[in-house]
């Protein structure tokens, strides 16, 4: 199978490129930040503290995650109950990076990805596919972009959904996520060794797009 990682910070386009690589290449496409939304949604309707990790880690014996894909796009089943709309609020993006930095969340979400992998042509968007998951995908890609492009992007992103958000918040709140992704002790946001990093802040979503599906059409002929 051929496997494509696509790992970078939150808002730097990483979703839509890959959603859109993989229509082109006739890939699936795996957003894998959806099971971390999954589970810091269901800490959050538990009342539990989305950072403590006995709370949260206590909870994870009552979860079940699917992914299931229709017609191409992905939706995320939290004990059969379809969610992927309600893991789109930026409650559920905090709640996400907060339960992301347990180590037992990590391993309960581990062997989902890699066998999705496994049997499927995918490119699968995160922050720990090219270095922890999938270490031996045939291309790992690490997109990024400026802070304030990426949190403008996100704004615009949630305003179209018809949020009332201010774009401070959007920008403090992906700052702050940066920081949890990249500082915590297991599987942090970094760049694989062998990635190549591809830097969006000023390319519009078409030139993101073309770049991406380039490297991945030159990486697998
Ligand atoms: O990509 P998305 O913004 O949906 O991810 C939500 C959160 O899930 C991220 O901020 C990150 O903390 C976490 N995540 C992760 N590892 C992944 C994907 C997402 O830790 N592979």
């Amino acid at each position: 199978m051929i496997n494509v990682a696509i790992d970078g910070p939150a808002g730097a386009g990483k979703s839509t490129v890959a959603r859109a690589a993989a229509a082109q290449l006739n890939y699936i496409y795996v957003d894998t930040g959806a099971l971390y939304r999954a589970v810091g949604v269901y800490a959050l309707r538990q009342g539990a503290e989305t950072t403590n990790r006995e709370q949260v880690t206590a909870l994870l014996g009552d979860i079940s995650v699917e992914l299931k894909f229709v017609d191409g796009e992905q939706r995320v089943l939290l004990n059969s109950e379809d969610v992927s709309a309600e893991i789109r609020t930026p409650e559920a993006s905090m709640a996400a990076s907060n339960v992301s930095a347990i180590p037992e969340v990590r391993a309960f979400l581990f062997d989902l990805q890699r066998d999705i992998a496994k049997k499927n042509n995918c490119i699968m968007d995160g922050r720990d596919i090219g270095t922890v998951v999938l270490p031996d995908a045939q291309v790992k890609i690490f997109l990024t972009a400026a802070p304030e492009k990426r949190a403008k992007r996100r704004y615009d992103e949630l305003i179209a959904k018809g949020s009332s958000v201010e774009y401070k918040d959007v920008l403090e709140d992906l700052i702050k996520r940066d920081y949890n992704d990249s500082h915590r002790e297991v599987a942090p946001l970094k760049p694989a060794q062998d990635s190549v990093i591809v830097d969006t802040s000023d390319l519009d979503l078409q030139q993101s797009i073309e770049k991406v599906t380039q490297i991945i059409r030159e990486k697998t002929i």
